[in-house]
């Protein structure tokens, strides 16, 4: 453990402290300090974060904060800066807030007169973009794509026209579906999956969506936790429109590039496609029958 020359942690202050997504030696010099000082650590999961805290002995006494309980613990948290003590926020990994609960005690904090002070340090959103090679100045981080496939899809469908590339969290589970609706709504791109992060696992797959998404089908198992960016879309790939009226309401066209491009069957497309136009199945299934 790193002992502080100075005292960082001040009263009534809040930090929100990045801690590891894999590897503890990730965790920075000032957030041990901080960890160390407080006189309360808000913990997504207490018994995750003690093992942390056990390994650079730390014995700071925490408090769970998680989703489900933000508004009341937020206010209890509220209390204990009022009462002049310092508090920590950390998550289960990485930035506090990214994904992950915080926001919530952090403007409720602020708002009150708090101050709140960033420990900054790992989160998976940069750590796979520091290797990505990206050339463009902007992307657009989603968190993690809607559970349900239909809220994904409908997601998916607003994002076609968005030109910068798009990064996500993705859980082993729900891998293969999100990089199907991918490929079958987005169509061809460039993707750069990242696996398990910093750990002893780690590993990176980049190439076409279709072939990684086949890789990942291949594989017996999925473990691990996954960070996505896709490419934004090649200008130069022909992509389903009506041509000069509404983009995207030709329905034999809008087939074709389900079929050949999203590789799709015909009652898949005709999903998708009542999706896109928003018209009932059964009649978009009839239609589809006649030109497949
Ligand atoms: N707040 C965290 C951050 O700053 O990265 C993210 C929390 S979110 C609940 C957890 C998700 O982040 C995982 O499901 C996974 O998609 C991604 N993630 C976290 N750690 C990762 C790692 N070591 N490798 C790959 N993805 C990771």
């Amino acid at each position: 453990m790193v002992r502080a020359e100075r005292r960082e942690a001040r009263a009534g202050t809040l930090y929100i402290v990045a801690t590891p997504i894999g590897n503890l030696e990730d965790i920075t010099l000032r957030a041990l300090r901080v960890l160390a000082e407080v006189d309360l650590i808000a913990a997504e999961d207490t018994r995750h974060t003690r093992k942390l805290l056990n390994h650079f002995e730390i014995t700071t006494p925490c408090r769970s904060y998680y989703r489900e309980r933000e508004a009341q613990r937020s206010e209890e948290l509220l209390a204990r800066l009022t009462a002049g003590e310092s508090v920590a926020l950390v998550s289960d990994a990485g930035t506090p807030g990214i994904a992950d609960p915080g926001a919530m005690l952090v403007s409720r904090a602020r708002e009150a007169g708090f101050t709140v002070v960033p420990i900054p340090g790992p989160s998976a959103l940069t750590t796979l973009l520091s290797v990505a090679g990206q050339t463009e100045p902007a992307h657009l981080f989603l968190g993690f794509l809607p559970a349900k496939a239909a809220e994904r899809r409908r997601l998916l469908q607003d994002l076609r026209p968005e030109p910068r590339p798009l990064i996500f969290y993705e859980s082993p589970r729900r891998l293969l579906s999100s990089l199907a609706d991918c490929l079958a709504v987005l169509g061809r791109r460039r993707v750069l999956v990242g696996r398990e992060l910093t750990k002893i696992h780690e590993e990176f797959r980049a190439g076409e969506l279709e072939a990684i998404l086949a890789e990942f089908k291949a594989r017996p198992t999925l473990k691990g936790e996954f960070v996505v960016l896709l490419a934004g879309p090649d200008q130069s790939e022909p992509r389903p429109s009506a041509g000069p009226g509404e983009p995207g309401d030709n329905i034999e066209e809008l087939a074709a590039w389900y079929r050949d491009q999203g590789g799709l069957s015909l009652k898949d497309a005709a999903r998708r496609i009542a999706l896109d136009l928003d018209r009932p199945r059964s009649e978009i299934y009839r239609l589809l029958l006649e030109c497949w």
